[in-house]
């Protein structure tokens, strides 16, 4: 992604006009997803996997909120589980000040409407056999939203707002090329007008080139439409691109929250470190010395004690595997890691 690399950081819209500190929109507090293991005939005894772990961050009106980490960290079950498709087993999730985690399921189905996804695969979010137009109009038909002409007439303003034309609408999903059909994902996702959008992975199935002409696109929408969202992702030079607020995921957990600009020119944390290290740079102040994290991500089912990223932590000390840091206030950003413990 050096194309993006050095791009400026995201703002949002307000902030960027000098307006009141945007409204917060949602609000995750102490999410928790934990899945029941074993029980079966060869299994040894019975467990349970933290895949998100006492997640907590608040996303404003009219911005991005990037979630970042390693695959399999947690932060796409995160994503899900905001929007119920995953359901929380703890924690809340405040939507405009409702609990989505245990909203009924009527009200639920309300509340979707100005909630939409956007996954990695718009295939998955695509039935091969619909055309376009179908695909588009089906959200509103479910949801009785507009009459039946406005609903056409919806499906073809976002068509071509999405950068496509009128007669796509009339073809079937495997006509398009990856980057179109992510296009399509889009006009569908907008169908019924949403403020927030879950973007799980959006442009990590795509080429570099094709990657920044659709998150081009994700912030042109978000001026437009006054969107707000929740951008998940594995790679930060995208996210730094997007996102005005970032949480660094790791194992289930946040290990460090803030504003872009804040974790971009001094990242606290070491995996925030580390990640960044990873990032190529085209300007020689941009550049960080590269650093390797040993070994993979650890399995969630065993997860180290302590600091969860204590097994591959380059300055762990012994109290990081006695002890799990807690989230703390440092410089402009939250970060949980002993090395900023008080004396
Ligand atoms: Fe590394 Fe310890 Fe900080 Fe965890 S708490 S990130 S192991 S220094």
């Amino acid at each position: 992604m050096s194309a993006i690399a050095d791009a400026p950081l995201g703002a949002a819209e307000a902030a960027a006009a000098g307006s009141a500190e945007p409204e917060t929109l949602l609000s995750v507090k102490d999410l928790r997803v934990t899945y029941k293991l074993g029980g079966g005939l060869f299994s040894r005894g019975r467990g349970e996997v933290k895949a998100v772990d006492g997640v907590s961050f608040e996303v404003r009106k009219g911005t991005t909120f990037g979630l970042v980490g390693e695959s399999g960290c947690g932060k796409s079950t995160t994503g899900r589980a905001i929007i119920n498709l995953t359901p929380p087993t703890g924690g809340e999730v405040l939507f405009r000040g409702e609990d989505l985690a245990t909203v009924k399921s009527a009200r639920m189905r309300e509340l979707r409407r100005s909630i939409q996804m956007v996954f990695q695969d718009p295939y998955s979010s695509l039935n091969p056999r619909m055309r376009v137009i179908d695909s588009i109009v089906e959200p509103m038909d479910i949801h009785r939203y507009l009459t039946k002409e406005q609903r056409f007439e919806r499906a073809l303003s976002l068509i071509e707002r999405v950068g496509l034309r009128a007669d796509h609408l009339y073809r079937f999903p495997h006509e398009f090329s990856g980057g179109q059909r992510q296009r399509i994902g889009l006009a569908r996702a907008l169908a019924l007008d949403p403020e927030l959008i879950i973007a799980d992975e959006p442009v990590s199935a795509l080429d570099v080139s094709v990657q920044a002409q659709v998150l081009n696109l994700l912030k042109s929408l978000q001026v437009e439409f006054g969107l707000t969202y929740v951008f998940i992702s594995h790679d930060m030079s995208v996210v730094r691109y997007l996102a005005d607020d970032i949480g660094v995921m790791y194992l289930g957990k946040i290990v460090e929250t803030g504003s872009s600009e804040a974790i971009f020119s001094n990242p606290k944390h070491p995996y925030t470190q580390a990640l960044l290290s990873a990032v190529p740079s085209t300007t020689p102040e941009g550049r960080r010395e590269r650093i390797i994290l040993s070994g993979d991500l650890p399995s969630p089912k065993n997860p180290p004690s302590g600091c969860v990223f204590s097994s591959r932590c380059p300055v762990a000390m012994p109290i990081c595997s006695q002890r799990a840091p807690l989230l703390q206030r440092v410089g402009g950003q939250n970060v949980a890691c002993h090395l900023y413990d008080e004396e």
